[in-house]
């Protein structure tokens, strides 16, 4: 049953931050260095997202856009520990039912390049040769074009866009290895290279988030217990409303969880005598098998096998790194 809720929630296409999560995801994938996204009117009109990785065969071009078929192959072992982001299949599906989608991909040691494109739930039936370099892009266009009463609950320009960009933020600040950029009408909104050494992950940070939290944030990288945290969190010298800048990854993926919240507070609260909101950018790695994060594709939420173990690391690693600092 678990496994049944999984797939049908990955349905849901709401906005074009969904959209960009699932393509870039795919494009992780796909094993990808470098990642375009280009959107127009918040990701309404216009989404593109183009990629370097593997490319897809001529002849997987319009399997990929057919629903339950997914190259990640599933288990419920796999799913245990999952590897892959994706492990649906139908993504694609999805976004091609509600979208005008072209889907353009030249596959590693092939000789051209090839595309397919899909109206609702039209698909053309057959693949055209295209221009494209080794590595896919998906456009997608006119997102609830054939929904009018879905389109009703976008909102504005301005709202879908900070949505996107919050998704592209935590996508980005999940790969440093992978260079990202993103346009909005035209602009360039970010454009990050891709990261190896602390500082320049410092510098993406600072160019996604903030500066000042950058600057006067305390680097943690600390190792117990088969747990391992890395990351920065913010000293209370960086005082701009910080509520929103919370992010926690585990295992490379973005969480909301009570329990790590608590943990980061309670250490906050016991040093530096408040918990008013803490701003951290933090890593946590640990066995696979002793965390499922795959709860919920959309919610991010996350389960701990012994989530004690999980609370107690992460307040002691957090209260010693904030008290060797306090001034
Ligand atoms: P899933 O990611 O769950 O397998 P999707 O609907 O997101 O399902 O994608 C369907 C399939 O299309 C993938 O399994 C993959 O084989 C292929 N695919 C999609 N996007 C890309 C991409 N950017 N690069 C290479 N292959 C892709
Ligand atoms: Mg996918």
């Amino acid at each position: 049953p678990r496994l049944a809720n999984q797939i049908a929630a990955g349905e849901v296409v709401e906005r074009p931050a969904n959209i960009v999560k699932e393509l870039v995801e795919n494009a992780l994938d796909a094993g990808a260095t470098r990642i375009e996204i280009d959107a127009e009117q918040g990701g309404v009109k216009l989404l593109r997202i183009r990629d370097d990785g593997h490319g897809i065969e001529h002849d997987d071009l319009p399997l990929a856009l057919s629903r339950h078929a997914t190259s990640k192959i599933i288990t419920l072992d796999d799913l245990e520990a999952v590897a892959s982001l994706g492990f649906r299949g139908e993504a694609l599906a999805s976004i091609s039912s509600v979208t005008r989608l072209t889907l353009t991909s030249r596959a590693q040691h092939a000789e051209e390049a090839w595309s397919v494109h899909a109206e609702g739930r039209d698909m053309a039936a057959s693949v055209t040769p295209a221009a494209h370099p080794v590595g896919t892009t998906l456009e997608v266009r006119d997102l609830f074009f054939n929904t009018p009463a879905r389109r009703k609950f976008l909102r504005t320009e301005k709202t879908e866009f900070s949505h996107l960009e919050e998704t592209v933020k935590r996508l980005a600040l999940s790969r440093y290895d992978v260079a990202f950029s993103l346009r909005h009408n035209g602009r360039v909104i970010h454009q990050l290279r891709s990261a190896e050494r602390t500082i320049d992950r410092e510098k993406r940070v600072a160019s996604l988030l903030n500066k000042d939290f950058i600057d006067s944030a305390v680097h943690i990288d600390a190792e117990a217990v088969g747990l391992q945290l890395q990351g920065w969190v913010g000293l209370p010298t960086f005082s701009r409303s910080q509520a929103d800048m919370q992010y926690f990854f585990v295992n490379g993926r973005v969480v909301r969880d009570k329990l790590v919240v608590h943990a980061i507070k309670q250490a906050y609260r016991d040093v530096l005598y408040h918990g008013r909101h803490p701003a951290f950018v933090l890593y946590l790695w640990l066995d696979p098998k002793l965390v499922d994060v795959n709860v919920h594709p959309t919610k991010h939420e996350v389960r701990f096998r012994d989530g004690r173990l999980v609370h107690d690391f992460l307040f002691r690693t957090l209260h010693k790194a904030l008290g060797d600092v306090r001034p």
